[in-house]
C-alpha cells in the first residue's frame, strides 16, 4: 500500500481553509520525501479549465478535468493534493471513482465564518451582486456524505488540521509513520 500514490481531495467553501491546510500537508510529505503535486482550484481554472463559468454543467466538467489529471498523477505514485470547491456530491462521487487510492477532505466551515474571513474579498462583491453563482450565496454547497476526514476549521487550528491529515495517511498506511520522535528517551524505563 504504501507510495502507492493517492489523491487527497479537499472539498468546502471558499475561506474554508482548503489552500492553507493543503499547502501545509504537502510541505510536510515534501520533507519527508514524498513526490507531491497541488492542483488548486483558483490556479486550475485560469489554465486547464479557462473559459469555463459556474454554472452545475461547467463546474462539474471543471472537476471532472481535475480529477482525471489527479488520477494520472496519483497512480503515478504521486500524492495528489486538490483544493477545490467541488460543491457537488455527484461530481465528487465520480472523481472518486475514477482513482484507487482517494481519501476525501471536508474543510468545513460555516458560510458565516468564511464571510467574515473573506481572504480573497469574494464574499463581499457577491453579496453586491458583482459575482453571480456564486457558492453559499446563490450557489449551493453540498456537504460531503461521507468524507474520510473532517477538518473543522471552526474548532481546529491550522497546525491541528495538517497533523489531522498526516496521521489519517500514516494510519491507513498510505505514507510511512514518523520516524524518530524527538522527546528524550525515558531513562528509568530502560534502566529500571
Ligand atoms: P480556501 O482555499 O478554502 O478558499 P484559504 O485557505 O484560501 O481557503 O483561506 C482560509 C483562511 O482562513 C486563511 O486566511 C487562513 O489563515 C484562515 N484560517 C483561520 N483559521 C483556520 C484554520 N483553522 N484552518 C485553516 N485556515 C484557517
Amino acid at each position: 500500500m504504501e507510495n502507492s500514490g493517492l489523491t487527497l481531495w479537499f472539498t468546502g467553501l471558499s475561506g474554508a481553509g482548503k489552500t492553507t491546510i493543503s499547502k501545509g500537508v504537502a510541505s510536510q510529505l515534501k520533507v519527508r520525501g514524498y513526490r507531491v503535486e497541488i492542483l488548486d482550484g483558483d490556479v486550475v481554472r485560469t489554465n486547464l479549465s479557462q473559459g469555463l463559468g459556474f454554472s452545475k454543467q461547467d463546474r462539474d466538467i471543471n472537476v471532472c478535468r481535475i480529477g482525471f489529471v489527479a488520477s494520472l498523477l496519483s497512480r503515478n505514485q504521486v500524492i495528489t493534493i486538490v483544493a477545490a470547491i467541488s460543491p457537488f456530491q455527484d461530481a465528487r462521487e465520480q472523481v472518486r471513482q475514477m482513482h484507487k487510492n482517494f481519501v476525501e477532505v471536508y474543510v468545513k466551515a460555516s458560510l458565516e465564518v468564511c464571510e467574515q474571513r473573506d481572504v480573497k474579498r469574494l464574499y463581499a462583491l457577491a453579496r453586491a451582486g458583482k459575482i453571480p453563482e456564486f457558492t453559499g450565496i446563490d450557489s449551493p454547497y453540498e456537504e460531503p456524505v461521507n468524507p474520510e476526514i473532517v477538518c473543522d476549521t471552526q474548532q481546529e487550528s491550522i497546525a491541528e488540521s495538517i497533523t489531522k491529515v498526516i496521521k489519517y495517511l500514516e494510519t491507513r498506511e498510505y505514507i510511512r509513520a514518523a520516524a524518530v520522535s524527538s522527546e528524550e528517551p525515558n531513562f528509568n524505563a530502560i534502566y529500571k
